[in-house]
Formats: structure tokens, sequence, C-alpha cells
């Protein structure tokens, strides 16, 4: 099993870059992003909670999206593989996931970190929201929030993969081709017995 993680700040190109990968490879792709959207539009309590606080900006509670995740991995459970996109977000997380992943006997083979810088990102997330209709990629001090909580809560997970030897930094700048390019290239690297 192939098991990778797209990781970067709001903006950095994961969902973009995830549905070329899995293309290309045939993994399942997790977003927990996607997911709660979903929840929303179902107009479950789920979906209610969380766009509580996805609306400023902030985090949804661990234990609603670690149960979200474990269950998309029971129902597949045969998949190739899994890239998951805005998850984990917190320690808590990771040390959830790689729990649940464990127990399945299928470890994480990297974290594919984007780098990106943060005028970028607000101008990129500006534009989506002209089209996505995200009302949190219109609003500019909902923007800097998810930014400034990716810096307090997400970015301590890249010294948790380092320490795991799993991180990759990957320039998330260039063309969406160029930057597929420079993932594949990563991933032949990290998980070259996996592919
Ligand atoms: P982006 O990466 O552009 O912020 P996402 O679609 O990944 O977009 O996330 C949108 C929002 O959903 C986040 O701001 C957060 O409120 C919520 N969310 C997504 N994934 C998680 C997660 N793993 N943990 C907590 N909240 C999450």
């Amino acid at each position: 099993m192939l098991n990778i993680i797209l990781f970067g700040p709001p903006g950095a190109g994961k969902g973009t870059q995830a549905e070329l990968l899995i293309q290309s490879f045939g993994l399942k792709h997790i977003s927990t992003g996607d997911l709660l959207r979903n929840e929303i539009a179902a107009g479950t309590d789920l979906g209610k909670e969380a766009s509580s606080y996805m609306d400023k900006g902030e985090l949804v509670p661990d234990v609603v999206v670690i149960g979200m995740i474990k269950s998309k991995l029971d129902a597949h459970k045969h998949a190739k593989g899994f890239i998951f996109d805005g998850f984990p977000r917190t320690v808590e997380q990771a040390v959830a996931l790689d729990n649940l992943l464990n127990t399945y006997n299928m470890p994480i083979c990297g974290m594919l970190s984007l780098e990106v810088e943060k005028p970028e990102l607000i101008c990129r997330l500006l534009n989506r929201g002209k089209n996505s209709g995200r009302s949190d990629d219109q609003d500019k001090s909902v923007i800097e929030n998810r930014i400034n909580v990716y810096h307090e809560k997400t970015s301590p997970l890249i010294e948790y993969y380092k320490k795991q030897g799993k991180h990759f930094g990957i320039q998330g700048t260039g063309t969406i081709e160029d930057i597929s390019v420079r993932i594949k290239k990563v991933m032949k690297q990290a998980c070259f017995d996996k592919l």
C-alpha cells in the first residue's frame, strides 16, 4: 500500500495536485475539507457543527475529523493506497493516523510538503473564492486566520514527520505541470519500493 500526505498551507495546491496523482497512481483521495463540505451540503448534524468552525477559519475538533477518517479507511480497506489532503492538521490527528494505519500495517511513506509564501497564498485563495463559491475564500480576514492557524497548529507536523524521516519539501510555485513533475520525482524517491 502506498500512503502519502499532501501537506501545505491553505492555497498551496494540495487539491489540484491530489487530482493529478490519483490519475497517475490509482490512489484513493481523502480530503477532509471536501468530506466536511459534503456534510454541510447534506445538512447533517456533523456538517452544522463543522460549519461553525470553518466559517471562521478555525479547525474542526480533532475527534470529528479523526472519526471521519476512520470510517473512510474502513470503507476502502482494499485500496491501493491513500492520498491524505488537508489531514492531518494537528499533532493529535497525526498520532491518531499513525495508530490507525499501524493497525492495518500500512504506514505513511512520505509527507510531501508544498512550500508557498503567504502573499501568493492570499492571492490564490481570493482568486479561487471568485469562482468556487467557498465563503471561506472570499473574506480576507478568514483567509489570514486560516494561515495563522496553519502556522500555529499544523506546521509543527513538519518536525513530527522529519523525526520519522518522512518529510519532503517541494517548491509549490510555477505551473501546475512543473509542480506535478517535482512531486512525482519525490514520490519515486520516497516510496520507490511501493510504486
Ligand atoms: P484549505 O486547505 O484551502 O484551507 P480545506 O478544504 O482543506 O481547505 O479546509 C477547509 C476548512 O475545513 C478548514 O479551514 C478547516 O476549518 C476545516 N478542516 C479541513 N480539514 C480539517 C482537519 N483535518 N482538521 C480540522 N479542520 C479541518
